[in-house]
């Protein structure tokens, strides 16, 4: 779990205080691993306190992120520095947060980062590494998980030392995030929550994570007919508690589908999300319809066709990449999963959408 959070409304202007103590020597700098979002942002990029070495690296997240810029990054700051950085910190949506961890553990173990997409196969502790989101949903400032492209897979590195030493929550950095973005992003939490809570996998406390961040998602996207700073805060908590929920559970066939439509087409987590669960009312015949519920109020655009033109060769690509991802086939449909999903049923699926 992440030791150390603050939450509120201008948090962001305590970064200074949170890292001096976290600085090892003037040769050790603090980098800032900032979304290019922010590049002409002084009211963000101002507040960021910069002494001896510390540099700001711009990242954009037009592509999540993969293992091999990940790699060019730690080769990079380790030709430029004579020392490991004293901290890492990551300031951006999904994407920015998932670069952030990822450097954080590959400057203290070697190799690249693709040998570590797994489960626990992370031996050396991460430079010091701080999260600060500035969009709502994916949980990528909880979890114990940094997702990356790899060669050969979409996969992340779960470990204990990928999750963030400190988080920042600042509702007020959330507060450019483009509509449609606000939406897919958001999605992302509320369908943590519904493969969360009808998982198999589900206990006591991923139910009581699950539960409250649902409650907010629907407080935020469904009760609610603004969107204003109550909504900021609640869908900030939300995605946490999305976030932790998955933690001792799983994501489920949304996620899976996902991640093959990502994997080739380049999909990005959150639209790919939904793309697919528009389709899953097999699956989760409640979550899809409040799903839909909440993409007509909002008048959100959910692409549809994307896999209309593809060959037989692609299709077994994502369906490879898919089926790669067990343990959320067996959250989602238990230990004979395999009886119910099987090559042909995802190419089907995957047609409609
Ligand atoms: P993102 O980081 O990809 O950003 C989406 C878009 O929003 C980008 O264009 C970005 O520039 C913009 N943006 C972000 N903050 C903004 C702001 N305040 N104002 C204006 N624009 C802003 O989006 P995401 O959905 O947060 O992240 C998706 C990534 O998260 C994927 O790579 C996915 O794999 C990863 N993910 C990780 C986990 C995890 O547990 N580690 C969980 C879910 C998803
Ligand atoms: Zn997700």
């Amino acid at each position: 779990m992440v030791p150390r959070v603050i939450f509120g409304r201008g948090s962001f202007n305590q970064i200074q205080e949170i890292l001096a103590p976290k600085r090892v020597n003037t040769k050790a700098p603090f980098i800032f691993l900032v979304d290019d979002v922010f590049e002409h942002n002084p009211w963000l990029i101002d507040r960021i306190p910069l002494r001896f070495l510390d540099q700001i690296i711009f990242v954009s997240a037009e592509e999540e992120p993969k293992t091999s810029q990940v790699d060019a990054l730690v080769a990079e700051l380790k030709s430029r520095f004579t020392e490991n950085p004293s901290g890492i910190i990551g300031i951006g949506g999904g994407t920015l947060l998932d670069m952030a961890k990822a450097v954080a553990i590959m400057l203290t173990n070697e190799g690249s980062a693709a040998d570590y997409q797994g489960w626990d196969l992370v031996s050396t502790e991460a430079v010091y590494h701080v999260g600060i989101p500035t969009i709502s949903g994916t949980g990528a400032e909880v979890s114990r998980t940094t997702v990356l492209t790899g060669p050969e897979k979409k996969l992340g590195i779960n470990s204990d030392y990928t999750p963030f030493d400190q988080v920042v929550l600042d509702p007020e950095l959330t507060r450019g995030v483009p509509q449609n973005q606000w939406f897919y992003t958001g999605m992302d939490c509320y369908i943590h929550c519904i493969e969360s809570l009808t998982g198999t996998y589900l206990n006591a406390f991923s139910q009581s994570y699950g539960e409250k961040a649902l409650e907010l998602c629907r407080n935020v996207f469904l009760e609610k007919n603004v969107r204003d700073e109550d909504s900021e805060d609640k869908l900030m908590m939300a995605s946490w508690h999305g976030g932790m929920s998955i933690a001792y559970s799983q994501v489920g066939v949304a996620h899976a589908m996902s991640y093959g439509l990502s994997y080739l087409l380049g999909t990005k987590h959150g639209i790919g999300n939904c793309i697919v669960f528009n389709h899953l009312e097999e699956f989760y015949p409640q979550g899809v319809s409040e799903f839909k519920k909440m993409v007509r109020k909002h008048d959100i655009d959910i692409p549809t066709g994307i896999c209309a033109n593809l060959t037989d060769k692609e299709f077994d690509k994502m369906i490879d990449i898919a089926l790669m991802l067990v343990p959320l086939w067996e959250n989602a449909l238990g230990k004979n999963w395999q009886e119910i999903i099987t090559r042909e049923k995802l190419k089907a699926m995957y047609k409609k959408m």
